[in-house]
């Protein structure tokens, strides 16, 4: 297969791969963008960064063990190098081969968008499919032009799921995804402020995202959240199956997965029942979530639909969801130090909607810790929301209202966007204060029982007070 997928370079390259490959070179190996990462055989591929350019590594990967490097020009390192002039074209030329062969002999390609929870979802359904077959996903969340090729690269023989997260920031830039990589099940989460300042309003953003479905084909699913309209709005641009998840009622479609008798636990881990409908039958499971959040019982529908309409039973979709973990970090973490302090760390990063389900997953949070600490309150470490464009000024003043509204103690503003944040909560009448990121933990007066939820965009590097907060605790 690899032999054969490089017959997808040779319109790029200049001169032929058979001129400059060996023919053993490319039997398996692996594709890779950091020298440190080289294993015996892998072909290293240069991308030029902002900061640094990967062709100056090119020496380092050959000296790891890589054997060729993908280039658009010569570099030092002393092995075949397959010329291109764009190398992340290059890199998807190479992804385009591998999944269409591999989709030939039968394997199923998954994507997942949305403005949020887009890598939450696919490591819950990462972890419903590992069951029931080889299943390649993204690290972390590589979700671009990079990130999805790479993601589909790690794909072998035996892969029986691919799932890829694809993330857009203007129109076209999924449709160039899914050219890559086309879908079996697509995915659409929900439609939100993420990145809003880039697409320039909710309409554009739905119509972005909408890319997704379009690729699915007549037996293929799309699958649509059913409490979002301009989700719903997309169910017209698919071709295949409509499943559509939620809660309460849903629009007209071939399968219903929903959430019903949903309670929170403890630590604010949703437990319901999960009920597939589908082919005028209906079969129900109980799921208990070991995630953080009530925002998760969404993600966990829309994992679970997607692993149903690929054959998983509902009752190992509901299994696996109750033994899943967020794998990629930063996300909805909880952590109680020694002097009964809980911090929720949620710095991965930040907009409108995740910042309003980081506030109401720690003000639930706390009821549970009031049991045993009466005076324990919600203190807020807040950082920007990036890429908001003019919305910016109102959005920020509107989440230091509605810390107020949801019953926030104390708010602790960090980044260009403090003063508005700031604002917009003392004109409610809550504390807050603005503070430098090295500054924020003197700024707070923690209690036992209090939760801490640290978050902001990923700019504002947020993670750093909790790593603090978190440290000999
Ligand atoms: P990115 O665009 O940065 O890749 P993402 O879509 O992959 O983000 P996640 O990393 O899964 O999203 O989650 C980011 C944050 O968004 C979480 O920490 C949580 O606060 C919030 N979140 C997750 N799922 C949802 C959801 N369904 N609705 C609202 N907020 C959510
Ligand atoms: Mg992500």
């Amino acid at each position: 297969m690899r032999q054969r997928m490089l017959s997808e370079l040779v319109g790029l390259m200049h001169p032929s791969p058979a001129e400059v490959f060996g023919d053993d070179v490319l039997v398996g190996p692996d594709i890779i963008l950091d020298n440190r990462s080289a294993t015996p055989g892998s072909v290293f591929v240069a991308i030029p960064g902002e900061r640094v350019d990967g062709h100056d590594f090119a020496p380092q990967a050959v000296a790891g063990g890589a054997t060729a490097v993908l280039a658009s020009h010569t570099t030092d390192a002393d092995a075949a190098h397959l010329l291109v002039q764009d190398t992340v074209v290059g890199l998807s030329a190479l992804a385009r081969g591998l999944v269409r062969e591999a989709r030939s002999r039968g394997m199923l390609s998954l994507g997942i968008t949305g403005s949020s929870g887009k890598t939450s979802t696919k490591d819950l359904l990462a972890q419903i499919l590992e069951g029931h077959g080889p299943t390649v996903a993204p690290v972390g969340s590589q979700n671009n032009e990079i990130g999805v090729p790479l993601t589909a690269c790690r794909i072998d023989d035996d892969t029986a799921h691919l799932i890829s997260e694809m993330g857009a920031r203007g129109l076209g830039h999924i449709s160039w995804l899914t050219s890559l990589v086309p879908l079996d099940v697509a995915v659409v989460l929900n439609v939100g402020h993420a990145h809003v300042g880039e697409f320039g309003g909710l309409a554009q953003t739905a119509q972005a995202k909408g890319e997704l479905v379009e690729s699915v084909g007549p037996n293929g699913w799309a699958v649509l959240n059913g409490n979002d309209d301009a989700v719903v709005g997309m169910r017209s641009r698919t071709g295949g199956h409509l499943a559509f998840f939620g809660e309460g009622e849903l629009p007209a479609g071939d399968m219903h997965v929903r959430a019903r008798n949903v309670t929170m636990g403890a630590f604010s881990q949703a437990r319901f029942d999960l009920v597939v409908s589908r082919d005028g039958r209906e079969e129900n499971a109980t799921v208990q979530l070991q995630v953080v959040g009530r925002h998760q019982v969404a993600n966990a529908l829309a994992a679970a639909a997607a692993a149903v309409a690929v054959g998983v039973p509902v009752d190992a979709v509901a299994a696996a969801l109750s033994d899943a973990q967020v794998r990629s970090s930063w996300r909805m973490e909880l952590h109680t130090r020694h002097d009964g302090v809980l911090v929720l760390n949620d710095s991965y990063n930040a907009n409108p909607d995740s910042m309003e389900a980081a506030l109401r997953t720690a003000t639930e949070l706390v009821q549970f810790q009031r049991a045993e600490h009466p005076d324990a309150r919600v203190v807020a470490v807040l950082g920007d929301m990036l890429e908001l464009g003019p919305l910016a000024d109102d959005a920020h003043a509107a989440l230091g209202r509605l810390a107020k509204d949801l019953g926030v103690a104390q708010v602790v503003a960090v980044g260009g966007f403090a003063d508005q944040i700031c604002e917009g909560a003392r004109r409610e009448g809550l504390e807050a204060r603005v503070a430098h990121r090295d500054d924020v933990i003197d700024n707070m007066d923690l209690h036992a029982g209090d939760v801490v939820l640290i978050k902001g965009s990923r700019g504002v590097g947020l993670e750093a007070v909790a790593n603090a907060l978190m440290e000999d605790n």
